[in-house]
């Protein structure tokens, strides 16, 4: 059985076969080279590596998958009280946290995540509760979840103050009302991920948008330029219901379909 990465799961959220897709056959989702995708990667990594000066004397756990779970415990059992890049792996999930925090008090790990963001996002607490999930399938006992994102009113002075530059946003309650959802929609996913051919989009419905959804070229290959989806104002699923019944080009909508007057113009 495939493993579900935190990555993974943000995926299945986004939509089920694109998660999919990207697991099993990536080159038909992902470009090769896609410059706006490594900068992306680059400046998210950043904003990381700055992030763990917030955390004076926590030490990097370099390895991945079952090895970095493995040096995750092993540094704690070391008696390690921080640790970037901590890795948890159970029950079918993989987690790797920008940083988990002994909290000397309660004696559970507190999980902070670290966003080039200026706020706190919906998908952010979807992505801090699955790190809880991982870990406490793996046996850690975890406390407050924190979201780390950048300060839109810090003013530079000089060199840059990481302790202005950054909030530590603490998103436990917040994210607490997600949690069932999150418990069933990683069990879901990870069927999904199981399967041996890609959903169907009756077995995961997906109305994305050709315009703005990851990977346009898989269900929407030869789209013309003016197409349903350009139609004024018709919601994205009714644009999907006209494509998946052959009709793609503005020119094929049937002349008795119910369009408003801007749309028809
Ligand atoms: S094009 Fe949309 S529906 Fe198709 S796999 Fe990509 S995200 Fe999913």
């Amino acid at each position: 059985m495939p493993t579900l990465t935190k990555s993974a799961y943000i995926r299945f959220l986004e939509c089920p076969r694109y998660m999919w897709l990207h697991e099993h056959r990536r080159e038909e989702v992902e470009k090769k080279d896609d410059p706006q995708r490594e900068w992306n990667f680059e400046q998210g990594n950043k904003v990381d590596v700055f992030a763990r000066k917030l955390f004076p004397g926590g030490v990097h756990v370099r390895s991945f998958d079952e090895h970095g779970a493995e040096d995750t415990r092993r540094r704690i059992e070391e008696g390690e009280k921080c640790l970037f890049q901590a890795t948890a792996m159970a029950e079918g999930l993989l987690a790797m946290a920008d940083i988990i925090r002994l909290d000397p008090i309660g004696k559970t790990w507190d999980i902070y995540e670290v966003k080039g963001t200026t706020e706190v996002k919906d998908e952010h607490l979807y992505d801090v509760w699955f790190q809880k999930t991982a870990f406490e399938k793996a046996g850690y006992k975890v406390g407050k979840l924190f979201v780390v994102h950048v300060n839109k009113k810090y003013m530079l002075h000089g060199e840059v103050d990481p302790s202005g530059f950054f909030i530590m946003e603490e998103v436990t309650k917040e994210a607490a009302v997600i949690g069932e959802e999150v418990k069933a929609t990683v069990e879901k996913a990870k069927r999904i991920l199981a399967l041996p051919d890609a959903p169907t989009q009756e077995d995961a419905p997906c109305s994305c948008s050709p315009k703005t959804g990851p990977c346009p070229a898989h269900c929407f290959p030869g789209l013309p330029e003016q197409s349903v989806f350009s139609l004024r104002r018709l919601p994205v699923k009714k644009a999907r219901a006209l494509y998946d019944k052959g009709i793609k080009h503005l020119c094929d909508v049937p002349v008795d379909y119910p369009l408003n007057d801007a749309q028809a113009f």
